[in-house]
Order: structure tokens, then sequence, then C-alpha cells
């Protein structure tokens, strides 16, 4: 039982958050346009909003971003870890090797290169984060 705590723990670590902020979430949580964006939990919505502020003000921490036709590869220089990062041309998406995901941190610094982000729009794909933007009211 303790091992699973802690491992549960480790991998999504809680955080607090101020009583009215944490209310006003749970109430906007309910909507349907908050489902239509795809936030079906608190975590999804923190974890969401924490990505995009630590790459506004924090830059993104991957460099060596090299691109051949079906995929990017880009060094972590905090894991120093290879990503790779597969161009779908059927799906018109990205998918992560490395996190085994189509939204990921590696993917939206990909849609952060002024020129990455030109080529993918004229290829068809969507940016995974004017999606968002786009879809509110
Ligand atoms: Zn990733």
């Amino acid at each position: 039982m303790e091992l699973t705590r802690r491992r549960k723990s480790s991998i999504q670590p809680a955080v607090k958050i101020d009583g009215p902020l944490n209310d006003l979430l749970s109430e906007w949580l309910k909507t349907d346009y908050a489902k239509s964006l795809g936030f079906h939990s608190k975590a999804s919505f923190i974890t969401q909003a924490a990505r995009e502020l630590l790459l506004k003000y924090r830059g993104p921490h991957f460099i060596g971003v090299q691109k051949c036709k079906t995929h990017y590869t880009l060094d972590d220089n905090l894991t120093t870890q290879k990503v790779k990062i597969v161009i779908n041309n059927t799906e018109s998406s990205l998918e992560c090797s490395s996190c085994d995901s189509f939204n990921c941190n590696h993917i939206f610094f990909i849609w952060s290169i002024p020129q990455e982000e030109s080529d993918l729009t004229k290829m068809g794909f969507l940016n995974p984060l004017n999606y968002v933007l786009q879809s509110q009211p």
C-alpha cells in the first residue's frame, strides 16, 4: 500500500492552489466548453497551464533540433536524452516517441520554431496550442 502511494505521488505530485481558485476551476470544468477542450480533470488543466507558462517564461530546454523527411530529433540538455518526433503525414500530426504523445513539450517546442510552424501549417498540420486558443468563444 505504501509503495503504491509513493509511486503514484512520484508520477503526479500534489500541488496546492488557493481555495477560491480551486472552486472556480471545479465549476468551470463541469461546463461543456471545458469538456470540449479536452479538460477532464483539474490535473489536465493545471498540467496544460504549467506547460504553457513554463514554455513562455522559462523557454525551451531543447537544443540541437535536426529535421529529416520523416522525423525531428531534439537533444534535451537537462536529461541529455535524444527525443524523436515522428512527422505523420497520414494523420497530419506530430508524434513524440519519447512521451508516446501528440501533445507534449517536445511537440510544443517544434511548433514554437517560426519556420517549422510555417512549414507544418502549409502541410495542413494543426498547431495544438492554437487549436485550444481558437476554440474559445
Ligand atoms: Zn515528448
